[in-house]
């Protein structure tokens, strides 16, 4: 990047803006977007805002297009390294609900086991080792409901300290 220029033209609004003011862009000339941050985030504000936008958002969120049937996905968390996992279920897709976990954890103050053991590294280390996976797709809650029970009672017997759920205690 040229060092001695320390301001650019911004190619939508017209305005002379310091380069810190352009997010980076490998295949430009000069390393930086011929858009400003400022016009880049209106549009996509006015995007999202758009029948497309708000489609493409929906599926981003629930990996499904918003007119099909939302699943709802039992999913296991788990960390490869120590065993330790935690089964869950959710609407959304499981990547945003990955994050969601990271997030509550390192964000809220909020005591589970699965949150502890996600604080046991720093963010950007349990962000790399804990996994999602499907285990299930329901129609139904109650459905969700009985295999996710089911699940966590087996991954009790399997892996008794290593289940990081609290609900639904095996007797
Ligand atoms: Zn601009």
């Amino acid at each position: 990047m040229n060092t001695t220029k320390r301001t650019k033209a911004c190619t939508k609004c017209g305005s002379e803006k310091p380069v810190a003011d352009f997010h980076k862009s490998s295949s430009a000339k000069d390393g930086l977007q011929w858009h400003c941050k400022a016009c880049i985030k209106l549009a996509n504000k006015q995007y999202s805002k758009t029948a497309e936008g708000k489609e493409t958002a929906h599926r981003k969120r629930y990996g499904c297009s918003s007119d099909e049937p939302r699943y709802i996905r039992v999913y296991r968390m788990y960390n490869p390294d120590t065993l330790e996992s935690y089964i869950g279920q959710s609407i959304r897709r499981l990547s945003v609900r990955r994050s969601e976990h990271l997030k509550d954890a390192f964000t809220r103050d909020h005591e589970s086991l699965l949150h502890n053991a996600l604080r046991k590294t720093t963010r950007e280390e349990a962000a790399s080792l804990w996994k999602i996976e499907e285990l299930c797709r329901c129609t139904s809650k109650a459905a969700a409901d009985s295999i996710e029970a089911l699940l966590i009672g087996c991954e009790k017997v399997a892996k008794s300290g290593l289940c990081l759920n609290t609900h639904h205690a095996l007797r």
